[in-house]
């Protein structure tokens, strides 16, 4: 097979593109290039599905940077066996075709006319599915590895995924003689146009059981589950997720698998409050200790490390540890750690502390700013 292409060489675009231009880019291309305008150039038809496979991993943000990261490996499978899009023969026709419509609504706002409505749906695909994933925000710091079990539709056992039982598999479907596509005529302000559309007998598959398996009833899968790894990558935040290819509900009858969504969820941490890729601490001292300076010990997510607070320091001040906060993700640098320094009072004196302390009072109280908006910022 040939190599694959690199995704910002097929759209033509820079590593540093933005997402509209990576969208100008591949709509360019896309009109260009694509079948229904090049019926008899296949070689146009291939770099129409090269660039809408380019696009789906560019114009999504997490896809992007798992790409940036790990190039075409990014999106095999294990297993070898090509799955939604990303195994070895990456995105298929009909699959570039549906998400070309999917993006662009096919030729509509182009051409005016309508367009036909091949695509994934109908084949006996999967259904994609979507899971949860909760981690520390030490976890996240580093990276962490967790098995997920899932509950899902699997290949059944009995008929090895035909549907039909005791190994008599399916047979051609009558109606589309195999094919699972319908020819149908459009007609558009180019002229007629003619398009492809799923065959309703078989549901696009090509092929009909006329002796189902009696423990999938014909589909293909059964009820089961699988237990994934997830490689959660450092600097995850709650909300934040990833695609794992062929990874969602078994297709029916070979159909390809659906895709699985991981979301992360972010458990909040007792020590540290995160703000985006900064994390923030409160450091209580006493009120002597911001009049005259101190050094404190304050944890960070690398361990203790000191820092000095100078003498006059007003509560509430932030101070800033470059570097010390959460990893970004998928990048080598952090945030920051903030530090916020709280005047804290004792509430029981001794005597002798009292009557020292009294007899600073005038003298302090004499230095404090008025009532009013802001004095201490
Ligand atoms: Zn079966
Ligand atoms: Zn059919």
């Amino acid at each position: 097979m040939a190599q694959k292409r690199d995704y910002y060489e097929v759209l033509e675009v820079g590593r540093e593109a933005a997402e509209g231009e990576i969208k100008k880019a591949y709509r360019k291309l896309a009109i260009k290039h694509h079948p229904d305008r090049n019926p008899d150039d296949p070689s146009a038809a291939e770099k129409f599905r090269e660039a809408t496979e380019a696009y789906e991993v560019l114009k999504d943000p997490q896809k992007r940077v798992q790409y940036d990261q790990l190039g075409h490996a990014a999106f095999e499978q294990p297993s070898g066996h090509a799955g939604g899009f990303g195994g070895m023969g990456g995105m298929d026709m009909n699959d570039a075709l549906a998400s070309f419509l999917r993006n662009f609504g096919g030729f509509g706002d182009i051409f005016g006319g309508g367009s036909g409505g091949g695509g994934a749906a109908g084949r006996g695909q999967g259904r994609d599915l979507q899971v949860k994933v909760a981690i520390t925000l030490r976890e996240a710091a580093e990276g962490v590895h967790k098995k997920v079990k899932l509950r899902k539709q699997v290949t059944c056992k009995e008929c090895g995924g035909s549907g039909g039982a005791h190994g008599s598999g399916a047979s051609n479907c009558p109606e589309c003689r195999g094919s699972g596509r319908r020819r149908q005529v459009v007609r558009t302000l180019l002229g007629q146009m003619v398009t492809e559309v799923a065959c309703n007998r078989c549901g696009g598959r090509g092929s009909v059981v006329t002796d189902p398996c009696g423990a999938c009833r014909g589909t293909g899968t059964v009820r089961g589950e699988e237990t994934v790894e997830v490689r959660i990558p450092a600097g995850v935040a709650r909300g934040n997720y990833m695609d794992m290819a062929g990874h969602g509900d078994a297709g029916e009858r070979g159909g390809h698998p659906g895709d699985l969504r991981v979301v992360f969820d972010v458990h909040e941490d007792e020590v540290f409050e995160r703000r985006g890729d900064d994390l923030l601490i409160d450091v209580p001292v006493s009120p002597v200790d911001l009049m005259l300076g101190v050094k404190v010990e304050v944890p960070t997510l690398d361990g203790r490390v000191a820092l000095k607070v100078p003498a006059g320091t007003q509560t509430h001040k932030v101070f800033r540890l470059r570097g010390k906060g959460m990893p970004r993700l998928h990048r080598s640098d952090r945030g920051d750690q903030l530090v916020r320094i709280l005047a804290w009072t004792p509430d029981k004196l001794t005597a002798d502390e009292k009557s020292r302390l009294e007899s600073l009072r005038a003298g302090l109280s004499s230095r404090v700013p008025a009532p009013g908006r802001g004095p201490i910022d």
